[in-house]
């Protein structure tokens, strides 16, 4: 992977996977924009093919921008390796999909993302496969729902939308016991706050849309492997483990060990899928990336401020922000998330549904939008919106009720932040 392993994070955010340009020297990663790459001659083509050699073939598999990228976040989360694709919900496919068959199912957390809700209740239906959503603080119930068909659990770090941390290590513990793979969706935290390799997860997705790319340009997504799960222990993961039909019988962790999970993920999972990142994505995301541990610390200490103002606020019911001491999360912070609990989280408003619409409509300098992560304050009142088509009672255990606003807190100065808030409470509670 990286040639700079020993770098501390600010180091790697900045130089990992990057080099000058062997062509032209540039110090910049080169936007590559380009469809195909000239092979030397017909060896060195057969080689690529047969994933005997390293190289570039064609953009829907690889791309040295995209590639670049990959190998960056790989680098800050402590991976072997990774792959980068069009979107975060991109990235999710992507991960199940070399552990999944039909009828296989994966066990997820009740407190995930609004839209990976929706990917897992329905759509991936469409595969065969299926998803069971528990409460991820209940252990028990956590491993009383893995059955002989499940093939991964799937969490957040910090849970989006409600201020609620995972317990990754205990998660880690129960999946480490029944066998399977736990992939972490790293979204909200981003490496600087949580790294969940380290805690024992095998996968960790993103949506690159958010933090990682930091001021809202571009939608992209990413799977990276620990590459410590042994997928050849059991009989459950054939893709890795048996003779891959979709690529010439290959045993995939056989030829390629620790690498395994990421090559399949390029040469059939991209090759077959398509979910690719292009470029100028990967170029966007990567000027953005450089400066994730400057903009999450001021992300941190701005929705600390903000919470505790509107904790201490009568227009308001409850903020559910584990940054803040009054959270039944708050003592997992020193342990999954040690540099601060993100910038997301729920307030629920005096008023309900009439008075969080109004709250929306009243604001100045925060943006009304279907977004989080960027470096501007967003709000989004999740059951009219992201939430809208979960029943009542899902939406309440994911923590988006009609009288709840989600804010995602902007790295603006934090006393405007605040005098915006306080304005529109006026308004939405008069
Ligand atoms: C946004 C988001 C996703 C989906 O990512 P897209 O890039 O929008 O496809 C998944 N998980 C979390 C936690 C997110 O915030």
């Amino acid at each position: 992977m990286t040639d700079t392993p020993t770098y501390g994070f600010d180091t790697l955010q900045i130089h990992a996977g990057a080099r000058p340009d062997p062509a032209t020297g540039a110090r910049q990663v080169p936007i590559y924009q380009t469809t195909a790459y000239v092979f030397r001659d017909a060896d060195h083509a057969a080689a690529l093919f047969n994933l005997q050699e390293v190289g570039y073939i064609y953009s829907r598999l690889t791309n040295p921008t995209v590639s670049a990228l990959a190998e960056r976040i790989a680098a800050l989360e402590g991976g072997a390796g990774a792959v980068c694709c069009s979107s975060g919900h991109a990235a999710q496919i992507m991960a199940l999909f070399p552990l999944m068959g039909p009828g296989c199912n994966v066990v997820a957390s009740t407190r995930l993302y609004g839209g990976t809700m929706q990917q897992f209740a329905n759509t991936i239906r469409k595969f065969g496969w299926s998803a069971k959503f528990v409460d991820f603080d209940d252990l028990a119930a956590l491993e009383a729902a893995v059955d002989g068909d499940t093939r991964a659990i799937f969490c957040e770090s910090i849970a989006n939308p409600g201020g609620y941390i995972t317990d990754i290590p205990a998660v880690a513990k129960v999946a480490d016991k029944v066998g399977l793979p736990l992939i972490v969706d790293n979204t909200s935290a981003t490496p600087y706050l949580c790294r969940p390799i380290e805690l024992g997860a095998t996968l960790v997705v993103h949506s690159t849309t958010k933090y990682l790319t930091g001021n809202g340009t571009v939608t992209g997504g990413c799977i990276v492997d620990s590459g410590k799960f042994d997928w050849s222990a059991s009989d459950k993961f054939p893709s890795l483990s048996a003779p891959e039909p979709a690529y010439h019988g290959l045993k995939f962790h056989e030829a390629l060990g620790g690498m395994a999970f990421t090559f399949h993920s390029i040469a059939i999972g991209l090759r077959d899928l398509g979910m690719t990142m292009n470029p100028q994505a990967a170029h966007y995301t990567l000027m953005g990336i450089e400066t994730l541990s400057l903009r999450m610390a001021r992300h941190v200490e701005n929705a600390r401020a903000v919470a505790k103002w509107l904790e201490a606020d009568p227009r308001v019911e409850a903020v559910t922000y584990a940054g803040l001491e009054s959270s039944p999360y708050y003592g997992r912070i020193a342990r999954v998330c040690p540099k601060g609990a993100g910038a997301l989280f729920t307030v629920a408003v005096k008023g309900g549904y009439a008075a969080c619409v109004k709250l929306v409509d009243s604001l100045q300098l925060f943006s009304h939008v279907a977004n989080l992560g960027d470096t501007r304050s967003l709000i989004i009142h999740p059951a009219s919106t992201t939430h809208r088509q979960l029943p009542e009672d899902r939406q309440i255990a994911a923590g988006a009720g009609p009288n709840i606003v989600r804010l995602s807190i902007g790295i603006e100065d934090p006393a405007d932040i605040i005098a915006d808030l306080d304005q529109a409470l006026d308004k939405a509670t008069a």
